[in-house]
């Protein structure tokens, strides 16, 4: 069968040796971590975890997180990784929906869950990370023996992960992978992103996120190191690829722009040879451009979501692609690609058909693949909402070139309909990024008396740079049709993200819509 914890012995059997992980408090090779995996084991055991049981683990990106995945792995027991950057509400409701046995905790994220985990009934044992007590994870660890663990017999379609999604759109929803769809995941993503032993991967993504969530699995079975980042500060992220000499990064172009802008300050000094960086959101042409020129970093976008595995295309260009004109190649690479081995991409209209690929007409993404969930937790009616005859819906909405070319359009509740025409909230912002006094900028619709909606454009200017409403609007109206150019502008200091680096449209509609009916998710 398909099971996880193989990546992780092929990589212990070839790569003993061989740095595994490195973070701020450890350098582990393949055969320690695997030492530290057979310990954690023993001691879920030891808690009474069995087969089934949901483990929870509230961590930064760190070496307790990477052995956390295969040591309950190991009991049959799934993984279920929490956003480090909820409410003490939000943990409360996925702790509980979630069911978990056992939370993991790092100490500098205990205050946030504190008060709620006495009140989650489900939860009978908390343990601590960096926390030197001998009921901290350290010392609990060291009194279980290294050695080989028999572990609990799988069938692949069991369930490894229970991810809970961004909750860009509304609350999070719980969805439950196999060991099947997350193995034949990673092996599709190792041969697109062409991953090898020679890697080292800086984990910027959280791992408790859908692209983090997938990539342990991958770069394990190759042996290549994986650094951790505890925090995804910018500055951070650029001395880490200097000083480990890191060649792949995934990363939410959000957060990219800060380090071309912060490389751009502190570029003679900085030796670092990546090879490719991997973003799962779609930027403009000009930000390609910014990144394979400006880091010289290789760009490939990705498409996917946590339903999916989560990945399922890629900007990855085809032989014939390359020898484009470079500025060709740089759009090909602005959207999301070709569908990736193992699944199955289509574009739809209304009625479930193929909409032609012509570059022009919009449908919504369907999928159909091993990478599937299994479903959403507790939640039918979602699920037979989401998979309808077998295929996903992914409510991305999209077009198709002549190439078979998949361009993300936007997501189907933040398309802006105004006096009967479709405006993609994606398209107007690529505008408002080419303006060079635009740090960052969301498109959202807002309720108008004539057209029922309009967009508006919220922005965050550069540093020292000011700009007038009008200004932004006559910027837009030079290069979009006059319908799609904001109607206003809001200016403010920063735009509220998802702990992985998205846009909260959500929270950004709401103030608008408050007076209206309209749902704004
Ligand atoms: P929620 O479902 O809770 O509202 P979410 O959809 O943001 O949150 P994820 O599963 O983390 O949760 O993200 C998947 C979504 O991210 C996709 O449905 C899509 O809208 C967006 N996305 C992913 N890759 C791309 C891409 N390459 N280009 C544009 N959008 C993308
Ligand atoms: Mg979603």
């Amino acid at each position: 069968p398909l099971i996880l914890t193989e990546f992780l012995d092929r990589a212990v059997q070839l790569y003993g040796d061989k740095p595994a992980v490195i973070d701020d408090h450890h350098t582990l090779t393949y055969g320690e971590l695997n030492e530290r995996v057979n310990q954690l084991s023993r001691g879920l055991r030891s808690l009474g975890v069995e087969k089934g049981d949901k483990v929870a683990y509230l961590a930064p990106n760190s070496t307790e997180m990477l052995e956390g995945f295969y040591g309950a792995f190991q009991v049959g027991a799934v993984m279920t990784p929490l956003n480090t950057r909820l409410k003490p509400e939000d943990y409360r409701f996925i702790l509980e929906h979630s069911e978990s046995k056992v939370l993991f905790v790092d100490y500098t994220l205990l205050p946030l869950v504190e008060e709620v985990v006495d009140e989650v009934k489900n939860i009978n044992h908390v343990i601590v990370h960096g926390d030197a007590s001998s009921n901290g994870y350290e010392a609990w660890l060291r009194k279980f023996s290294p050695h080989a663990f028999a572990r609990e017999s799988l069938e692949e379609t069991d369930i490894a992960s229970l991810l809970y999604t961004s909750g860009t759109t509304g609350n999070p929803k719980g969805v439950l992978l196999s060991h099947r769809s997350n193995y034949l995941h990673a092996l599709s993503s190792m041969h697109h992103l062409k991953v090898s032993d020679q890697d080292t991967l800086l984990h910027v993504l959280p791992m408790f996120h859908v692209n983090g969530w997938g990539s342990p699995f991958y770069y394990t079975a190759n042996g290549a190191t994986q650094v951790m980042l505890r925090k995804t500060d910018p500055s951070f992220i650029l001395e880490k690829v200097e000083k480990h000499q890191v060649s792949v990064l995934h990363m939410a172009p959000t957060v990219l722009n800060m380090v071309i802008e912060s490389y751009e300050a502190k570029k003679p000094s900085i030796e670092q040879d990546v090879r490719v960086v991997i973003a799962g959101s779609a930027p403009p042409p000009a930000f390609v451009r910014k990144v394979e020129e400006g880091l010289n970093w290789k760009f490939i976008q990705v498409y996917g979501m946590t339903e999916i595995s989560p990945l399922i295309t890629t900007s990855e260009l085809r032989s014939m692609d390359r020898e484009r004109p470079v500025e060709e190649q740089y759009k090909l690479k602005a959207k999301a690609g070709y569908s990736m081995i193992g699944s199955q991409v289509k574009v739809v209209d209304d009625l479930g058909d193929e909409v032609p690929h012509d570059g022009k007409a919009v449908g919504e993404i369907v999928t159909r693949s091993n990478n599937v969930m299994e479903g959403y937790f507790k939640n039918e009616e979602a699920t037979n909402e989401a998979i309808r005859e077998g295929w996903l819906h992914t409510g991305d909405m999209a077009i198709v070139d002549e190439g078979g070319n998949i361009e993300i359009v936007d997501r189907k509740k933040d398309v802006i309909i105004s006096g009967g025409e479709n405006i993609s909230s994606i398209e107007v912002e690529a505008v408002l990024y080419e303006h060079p006094s635009v740090l960052e900028a969301a498109v959202v619709a807002i309720p108008h008396e004539k057209w029922g909606e309009v967009p508006h454009a919220v922005v965050v200017l550069r540093e020292e740079e000011s700009l007038m409403e009008e200004e932004v609007i006559r910027f837009c109206r030079e290069k979009l049709a006059h319908f799609k150019a904001p109607k206003s502008v809001s200016f403010i200091e920063e735009l509220p993200k998802t702990a992985s680096g998205k846009i909260q449209k959500v929270v950004l509609r709401k103030e608008f819509w408050k007076e209206h009916n309209r749902m704004v998710n």
